[in-house]
């Protein structure tokens, strides 16, 4: 559920946020202390080795999403300056500036947002300029996370009898788990679109604005002139991420040089800016 430039006031969506905070700290005791204990206890009965090693895992992967989750809350509506002289993304009445090429006023937010790509509900900010590494990690190790829910879940699914809980928790872990079953759904289809659009160099936004949708790896000249930001799907992927792969894992912010002000286009300036890309970022 995304808000993308209505005219309503700056607003919270707090109530999703906190869903999300109290679902995802919920998984892990219901990981721990609910699915482990029928392979603990009779562990010829189940792949114990399996179950543990993958319950770690999960904790792992709460570790984090959680990690990214609040880097891409915390950078999400970051101010950004004045436009420089020739890269100017139009004027912004309500923040009195000349938005940067790619910006956008996110009125849920209040304020312009740099490469703003939608609101987000359940990060209670916006994803842009500032957290769209972030935000894909987080919804990647999110993904992961809940098929490893899904794995462990599946005893406790097939023979709910053989685990001894109280009436109550069992409807909680029973409604914990319609809930990361919803959330694999849709944090799947989320993470796979996202990607696909980062190796395009797309946002919602311009998508729903009419730049096409190309896939990343059919690449031609006249994909370059339908999306001039699109510099082949390396290029993409190091504006986003950086150049040191050893953090694109990590959920810290990537900022360029050029923070959040200008984005190189099609046709780059000189023949050889396509094999130094670097300067640009
Ligand atoms: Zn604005
Ligand atoms: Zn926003």
């Amino acid at each position: 559920m995304d808000i993308i430039d209505t005219e309503e006031k700056p607003q919270s969506y707090f109530f999703f946020q906190l869903f999300t905070i109290i679902t995802t700290f919920s998984s892990v005791p219901i990981v721990l202390f609910v699915f482990l204990q029928e392979p603990r206890e009779k562990p010829e009965s189940y792949p114990a080795f399996y179950a543990e090693f993958f319950s770690y895992f999960y904790c792992f992967l709460f570790f984090l999403w959680t990690w990214a989750y609040f880097t891409t809350c915390a950078s999400g509506q970051t101010k950004i300056k004045n436009a420089m002289i020739g890269f100017s993304g139009g004027h912004c009445e309500k923040c009195k500036i000349t938005k940067p090429d790619r910006a956008h006023h996110c009125s849920a937010c209040g304020t312009c947002i740099a490469k703003m790509d939608h609101h987000c509900v359940w990060t209670n900010t916006c994803v842009g300029y500032y957290n769209y590494k972030t935000f894909l990690l987080f919804v990647g190790y999110l993904s992961l996370g809940t098929y490893t829910y899904d794995y462990l879940s599946y005893e406790y699914i097939v023979a709910p009898d053989k685990f001894n809980l109280w009436i109550a928790l069992k409807i909680l872990v029973y409604l914990e788990t319609a809930i990361v079953y919803i959330t694999t759904f849709l944090a799947t289809a989320l993470f796979s679109t996202h990607i696909l659009m980062a190796l395009i160099n797309l946002t919602t936004i311009e998508y729903i604005k009419g730049k096409p949708f190309i896939y990343p790896f059919c690449y031609s000249e006249i994909d370059a002139a339908a999306n001039q930001h699109h510099l082949g799907p390396a290029v993409n992927w190091l504006e986003i991420f950086g150049k040191n792969p050893l953090f694109w894992p990590i959920p810290i912010q990537h900022k360029g040089k050029e923070d959040g002000q200008f984005f190189p286009t099609v046709p780059l300036p000189n023949e050889e800016d396509y094999i130094n890309f670097e300067k640009f970022f």
